[in-house]
């Protein structure tokens, strides 16, 4: 650690309150359990991990070269000897205000969120990963299979205070807030559990597996139903070698928010006959419950979003092509999925425009490369991800020569120095 670092660093723990935790021991175990990431690629050790508790200690830290870490799922939340991470993780909370609004504050995890909301008859937008940080999800934008009835995730964000006074920053928060500076606390809207399957709270959850090699056969049949508004579907179509078996399969994880018998909605999936069927009725909270194994830490991961106006089942098949060599040339790449996420029916339409610009995108390509040996981080490359709308150029995730230009000028505003990384500055 350099000189200077050194004395931020004794600075900082004579103003922090006492049980703000900071850890410098890159060799202590609690440091090396705070350091994991979704993935490991390009992971840094930094100078020190600072653990606060309360907002006053975040906005002291914040005087110090750092990057915040919620839920640690992505490639983000990481930095070198030259600075800190603020680890948010025991500075969370999550309450349900009297006007049925929530608020949720710093690391606290999307699971927790809905389990809180859920115990009061609420829901809000939330995503797949169980263990990814609220808030960020909130300010990425945030899509989830709810997004025909409550919109994305940062449709949700209401800010009282500035909505009159900082309209333009409330604008950039929804949907580029990671780039504007730490938010140590949300206030979200909720939605009564009753817009949901038999007035319930209950989402249809369940999967059809078909061998890989019917993909032509089945691929087609479900463009119908992805494009089919008639019937609340939503869910992944993924090429994946699921355990224990391996075998290469398509499986459908479909999800289905409608009252009728899922039969009624999936009866094509159905009469094909797939070797596997389940299915069943659960809280929204546990909805995403059989997905935690892909929000496991550790290993070399790479998450691609590609947001698309079409479903393309050629591209599809094509993708399946380029999926089947990746797993034969690194077997150590099987956990690997290319996957098409739908919503039978279109993103509602949000009360005001936002940073966020991806209304209008009706399917997403969410492909996780996933694989283990070093020796394949060049090999596992060839997929190309250049396209991705939330890794890939600013352009992609910000459409609109005005948007961009508006959110530009907003950071030259808001954080002119890049503490909160230089994209939109460069
Ligand atoms: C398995 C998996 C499933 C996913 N499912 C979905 C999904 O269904 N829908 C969807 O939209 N996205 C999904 N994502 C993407 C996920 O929402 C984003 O990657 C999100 O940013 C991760 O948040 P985190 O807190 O877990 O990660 P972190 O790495 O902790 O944080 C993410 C970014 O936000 C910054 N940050 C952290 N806390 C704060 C804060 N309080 N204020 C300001 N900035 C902060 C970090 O510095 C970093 O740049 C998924 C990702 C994974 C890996």
């Amino acid at each position: 650690m350099s000189d200077h670092l050194l004395s931020q660093l004794s600075a900082l723990q004579a103003v922090v309150a006492a049980d703000c935790q900071i850890l410098h021991d890159s060799q202590d175990p609690e440091f090396q359990k705070r350091l994991a990431r979704w993935t490991d690629i390009d992971r840094k050790v930094p100078a020190a991990i600072v653990l606060p508790r309360s907002e006053e200690d975040c906005v002291k830290t914040s005087s110090i070269p750092f990057v915040a870490k919620s839920g640690g799922h992505s490639p983000w939340s990481t930095i070198g000897a030259e600075g800190f991470i603020i680890d948010l993780t025991l500075y969370s909370d999550v309450r349900v205000n009297p006007d049925g609004t929530a608020t949720i504050v710093g690391g606290i995890l999307a699971k927790q969120v809905s389990v809180c909301l859920a115990e009061a008859g609420l829901f809000t937008a939330l995503g797949n990963g169980n263990s990814v940080g609220a808030i960020p999800y909130f300010l990425g934008g945030g899509g989830s299979i709810t997004n025909s009835i409550t919109g994305f995730g940062s449709d949700q964000i209401l800010i009282e205070v500035t909505e009159e006074t900082r309209s333009d920053l409330l604008w950039a928060v929804k949907g580029a807030g990671q780039f504007f500076g730490l938010i140590t606390q949300l206030t979200v809207r909720t939605h009564s559990l009753s817009a949901l399957r038999k007035q319930q709270g209950l989402v249809w959850v369940g999967a059809f597996v078909y061998p890989l090699d019917r993909a032509a056969e089945v691929v087609p049949v479900m463009k119908q139903i992805m494009d089919d508004p008639r019937h609340a579907t939503a869910g992944l179509m993924m090429a994946i070698a699921p355990p224990p078996a391996r075998t290469p399969s398509l499986v459908v994880s479909a999800r289905y928010t409608g009252d009728e018998a899922p039969e009624v909605p999936f009866k094509a999936l159905y009469d094909l006959q797939p070797v596997a069927t389940t299915g069943r009725d659960l809280p929204i909270q546990n909805v995403s419950d059989d997905r935690e194994a892909l929000c496991a830490k550790g290993d070399f991961k790479r998450f691609g979003l590609v947001g698309l106006h079409e479903f393309s089942v050629e591209a599809f098949l094509q993708a399946t092509e380029v999926w089947k060599r990746l797993i034969h040339e690194c077997p150590d790449a099987i956990n690997t999925t290319f996957n098409v996420q739908w919503d039978s029916r279109p993103v509602k339409t949000p009360e005001r425009e936002s940073a966020m610009s991806s209304h209008d995108i009706r399917y997403w390509q969410v492909n996780i490369i996933w694989h283990t040996d070093v020796k394949n981080r060049r090999k596992t490359r060839y997929v190309d991800f250049q396209n991705a709308t939330r890794t890939g150029p600013i352009q992609r995730r910000y459409r609109g020569e005005a948007r961009l230009k508006k959110l530009r000028q907003l950071k030259r505003v808001w954080d002119a120095q890049g503490v909160f990384t230089r994209q939109l500055l460069d």
